[in-house]
């Protein structure tokens, strides 16, 4: 397992140490002016007017459902492929979440099953942008538009993105991104939610502190000790010393997303006419991220199954993975939620399907090469 090529890896450099250095020397570590310059750095960077930052992806989720007002009883739908966190914080408001299908080869929330799913009781669409690819937005717009809807986009997968010419961070009245290592830049753990909304912002920004109205750094600046707490909140801030790494990395990420659009090129080129694997479908117009590239397998041509194949992949050096679990198999929401196999058909037979290959900026050619080779290779063994 030594030399296992891992499907995601951060890229650190000695700017961002730098930064990270400066900014332990400096007065502030946390509710520092870094906290600021980072917020504003992506929102210039997705086009949107608001950016709040939060200390994960999934803190990001559970303040967008809260300025969305998911209470109890509250429905939401989320897509069945993606990561258990898009399903959690619908809960942690109270709220239910209810999974919508997927289309079979792109993974990505089908607007006509969701279209029927929609009752008195939903209040918000999250859409996934899965692998990177950013969701069918125009359909789910008119959706939620035309239903009273808080559209969020869950945008972990997708820093960068563009739908039709327009970016991520534009398409969805709120908008989420996390900053684990393993997506496009990393400020080790770390999450932001962008929007155009000033009141989801103001809310956002309180829900990240307790709930109180103004922070430690305004009310050192107003040489006063006054603060009110006007709902229930959370410690979800992001200090200022991962808002320096964030800002040192997203210098680097408009390279780093063509670097991985080239990987995916080459991907593409060697998995055109395969027979026993097939990319995911990308939609014309659309400026694919490549958080994740996803192969299905062909399984009417294989002798082997998935798991068969992966770890025939491991002991090859390859570290493939899956993404995901559709959220409503795990047992969690079977018990609490009643969910189970039946209610999502195509997410569940393509999870039988689906391998992540490696993907990160700081793959070399060499690696890609020795990635589809090991793929055809073993392919070729297990072949029916
Ligand atoms: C990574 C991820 C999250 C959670 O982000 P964290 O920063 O790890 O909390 C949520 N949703 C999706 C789709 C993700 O990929």
């Amino acid at each position: 397992m030594t030399d296992l090529l891992p499907y995601a890896r951060q890229w650190i450099d000695e700017e961002d140490i730098q930064a990270v250095v400066n900014v332990l020397r400096s007065d502030w570590l946390t509710t520092g002016p870094m906290v600021e310059a980072f917020e504003k750095a992506i929102a210039k960077f997705v086009g949107a007017k608001y950016a709040v930052a939060v200390s994960s992806g999934t803190a990001a989720l559970h303040a967008a459902m809260y300025a969305a007002g998911i209470f109890k009883g509250a429905k939401v739908l989320v897509p069945s492929m993606t990561f258990v966190a898009t399903a959690n914080a619908v809960v942690f408001q109270g709220g239910t979440p209810v999974f919508v299908d997927v289309e079979p080869d792109t993974l990505l929330t089908d607007p006509t099953k969701l279209q029927k799913k929609i009752n008195p009781k939903t209040r918000a669409v999250v859409a996934v942008d899965y692998a990177g690819q950013p969701c069918a937005y125009d359909a789910l717009r008119d959706i939620t538009s035309h239903n009273d809807l808080v559209l969020i986009a869950d945008a972990c997968h997708a820093l960068g993105a563009k739908h039709n010419g327009r970016k991520v961070g534009t398409l969805a009245d709120l908008t989420v991104f996390s900053f684990h290592p393993v997506k496009h830049i990393t400020t080790g753990e770390g999450g932001m939610v962008v929007t155009d909304n000033p009141e989801f912002a103001e809310l956002i920004r309180r829900f990240r502190n307790h709930g109180i109205t103004s922070d430690h750094r305004r009310r050192a600046e107003m040489g006063t000790w006054y603060y009110e707490m006007l709902d229930l909140g959370y410690n979800y801030r992001l200090t200022d010393i991962q808002c320096a790494l964030g800002l040192s990395q997203l210098r680097k990420l408009p390279a780093w997303i063509e670097r991985r659009r080239e990987i995916a090129r080459r991907y593409d080129e060697a998995f055109a006419d395969d027979s026993y694997v097939k990319a995911l479908k990308v939609y014309e117009k659309t400026y694919h991220v490549y958080h994740l590239y996803v192969i299905q397998l062909n399984l009417e041509r294989l002798k082997a199954n998935r798991a068969t194949i992966f770890s025939s992949l491991r002991k090859a050096g390859i570290g493939v993975n899956v993404h995901y679990i559709p959220a409503h198999l795990h047992p969690y929401y079977r018990t609490s939620f009643g969910t189970g196999t039946g209610i999502c058909p195509v997410a569940e037979v393509a999870y039988e399907r689906i391998l992540s290959l490696p993907m990160f900026p700081a793959m070399t050619d060499e690696d890609v090469t020795k990635v589809i080779a090991a793929v055809k290779g073993v392919m070729e063994i297990h072949s029916a």
